[in-house]
């Protein structure tokens, strides 16, 4: 048999394929990258910026899993802010604005640093196959390139159309010819394919803009950074300004309607629910007179600037229109127009939970080919995909991560399982074990696992380990503490009298009581340092409930497969709020490992189903 030149080629170089091709260079072997344009590896297509609520812990996981996009967006970052701060740390979001061009070249330097990964300049046109398995790709000049795994990362660029009010062009993004020969392939390849839509804002010039009447909004004074690796700013940081659409906006838009592409019937593809056009927004709600708007510088040495909140497929005419009819934006020039973007994704539900097409033994696909939407989303398919390229051709047991262990595990499930109708984007109240898959604990959920199929380097491996050893030793010293409610409360920790004693953990899980608190009690705290201070404070908020969740967890492992009986009757089942209700009656599941992936269902909502299921069986024996 002819030797394969590559372990993996990944196609594209956006979010998802520059993490395939990290990740799989990681646990070593030839690996190649295919893409377009290589000075376009690692751009930003749509806002300048990584994170926020949901996506940030996906970048962590990233990180966690020794990837790129976290230490790139921090090089990058200039203005981090961390989201929900005043809430609870399951639900903060860390974001970080970056300067577009710095993001790109971060992205490309790390990849460089491969030795083993081979960037080629070249459009893929076509998949090889052998046995029915993958074993190369062809590329535009009908050139062939083997290998034993490929993995397709190839974003908006599938049969792009861009569309900017009636006008329409092929494209994969403004300024980029669009994929039609592969497109083609892979329907012939009888992959079952749709249509799917995003938008994108004008681009302003930053000069034409009235910053001195805007208010501003400066970045958190102690940054929150994805990568545990990174411990100070790299560029100086910027203020956003803010202002606001008003009525005037708004008729404009609604005198325009017609005229829009999204509105006007050209477009058949659905678009992001959560990320609705300036269009969508003065339909949907008719009742607001002003919708917020941050304009995000997109770079130090750019005066490009990202009027966040107002994507369109407006015509262009309209567009400087309705911007100029907004506070500070008067005078405002239009560099580039907003426009809206068909293209085609495959039904994720072929896939399997490695991200193979098990239809095409070695084809693995990630990003938002598989009707994702985002960059983290994009990014943390791209790592699992590599990785697992990677492990079929090395003959290697895959990577899967479960729900109940990151994020990125729910997304997969979620896609897998249930497909998409929308672009599916990542939310907090996606994960029913959110309380326990924290953006802080990220690290520790996952690096030990990325550790054991070799992707984490030793430096990492290292910072980790000795993180931990900081994080055990201080935990051991708050459970050696014993204390009674009456010596709880001559420290001013407001215990009940009930007679037990409580440890260290039991006591910072109180609301208000912090580690200063605690540090009378045992000496050997006073030399506990900070950052670990604030993560065991965290861990502690959520102590009892994890643990509950984790006996939970068990629980359902074990009884996963009890199966409903066909007349079990959804609706009598107590405790279950009535949307669920609805939902399960609707879907009938078949066993309980089925109701628990319901969106929506929790660990706790399954074992009021599986208390049901036995009761049942006890009244019917
Ligand atoms: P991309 O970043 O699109 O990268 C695809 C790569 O594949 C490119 O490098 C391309 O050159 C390469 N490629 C494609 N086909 C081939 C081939 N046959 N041969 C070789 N190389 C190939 N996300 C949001 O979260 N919110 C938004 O509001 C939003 N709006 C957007 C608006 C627009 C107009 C666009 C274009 C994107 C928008 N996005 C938005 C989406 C975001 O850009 C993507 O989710 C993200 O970039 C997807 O990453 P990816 O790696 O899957 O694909």
């Amino acid at each position: 048999m002819k030797q394969s030149e590559f372990d993996v080629v990944v196609v594209g170089g956006g979010h998802a394929g520059s993490e395939a091709a990290a990740a799989a260079a990681r646990m070593g072997g030839p690996v190649a990258l295919v893409t377009l344009d290589a000075s376009k590896i690692g751009v930003m297509s749509c806002n300048p910026a990584i994170g926020g609520l949901g996506k940030g812990h996906i970048v962590r996981e990233i990180d966690a899993l020794g990837g790129l996009m976290g230490k790139a967006a921090d090089a990058s970052g200039i203005q981090f802010r961390l989201l929900n701060r005043r809430k609870g740390p399951a639900v903060q979001g860390p974001r970080a604005q970056s300067d577009r061009s710095l993001y790109r070249g971060a992205i490309q330097a790390a990849l460089n640093a491969y030795p083993n990964v081979t960037i080629i300049e070249a459009e893929v046109v076509d998949l090889l196959q052998a046995d029915g398995a993958v074993s190369g790709v062809v590329l535009g000049n009908g050139s062939e390139v083997s290998c034993r795994s490929v993995v397709l990362t190839t974003g908006t660029f599938l049969g792009g159309v861009i569309h900017i009010g009636h006008e329409n062009l092929s494209g994969g993004r403004m300024g980029e010819a669009s994929v039609t020969r592969l497109a083609s392939r892979l329907r012939d390849l009888g992959l079952r394919t749709g249509r799917l839509k995003t938008g994108t804002p004008p681009r302003l010039d930053g000069r034409t803009i009235a910053w001195e009447k805007l208010e501003t909004q400066p970045g958190d004074d102690d940054p929150t950074f994805f990568s545990l690796s990174t411990r100070e700013v790299a560029v100086p940081q910027i203020s956003c300004g803010i202002t606001h659409t008003n009525a005037q906006t708004h008729d404009i838009i609604r005198e325009n309607l017609a005229r829009s592409a999204m509105y006007g019937g050209n477009i058949e593809g659905t678009g992001p629910r959560y990320c609705p056009s300036i269009e969508d927004k003065v339909v949907r709600f008719a009742d607001k007179d002003a919708h917020q708007v941050f304009l995000e510088p997109e770079g130090l040495k750019d005066h490009t600037v990202y009027p966040n909140g107002i994507s369109t497929s407006l015509p262009s005419d309209v567009q400087l229109s309705y911007v100029r009819s907004i506070f500070g934006l008067e005078k405002a020039e239009i560099l580039q127009p907003g426009y809206a973007i068909e293209y085609d994704f495959i039904d994720p539900r072929g896939l399997g939970s490695t991200l193979e097409l098990p239809q095409i033994p070695g084809l693995f696909l990630a990003g938002q080919i598989n009707g994702t939407t985002g960059y983290e989303e994009a990014a943390a398919q791209g790592l699992i995909a590599g990785v697992n390229a990677m492990c079929r051709a090395q003959d290697r047991e895959g990577l899967i991560l479960g729900r109940s262990d990151a994020y990125i595990g729910v997304m997969i499930d979620d896609l897998t399982t249930k497909g998409v109708t929308e672009p599916y984007r990542m939310f907090t109240s996606r994960a029913e074990y959110r309380l326990a898959l924290r953006a802080d604990n990220a690290d520790q959920r996952l690096t030990p696992i990325g550790r054991d199929i070799s992707l984490i380097g030793e430096d990492q491996w290292t910072a980790f380990s000795e993180k931990l050893g900081a994080l055990n030793a201080a935990e051991h010293m708050l459970t050696a503490i014993s204390v009674t409610p009456k010596e709880a409360r001559a420290l001013g920790i407001e215990v009940k009298e009930d007679g037990q004693r409580r440890d260290g953990i039991e006591l910072l899980a109180f609301p208000g009581v912090t580690f200063e608190d605690l540090v009378p009690l045992s000496s050997d705290l006073e030399a506990v340092d900070a950052d670990t201070r604030a993560q065991l404070a965290r861990q502690a908020l959520y102590h009892s409930y994890i643990e509950r969740q984790k006996r939970d967890i068990e629980v359902l492992k074990r009884d996963a497969n009890w199966a409903f009986p066909p007349d079990f009757d959804f609706e009598a089942v107590d405790g279950l709020s009535s949307e669920l209700r609805a939902k399960l009656s609707f879907v009938r599941p078949e066993t309980l490992a089925q109701a628990g992936r319901i969106e929506g269902m929790t660990p706790a909502a399954t074992l009021l189903l599986l208390a049901r299921l036995k009761s049942d069986i006890r009244r019917a024996s």
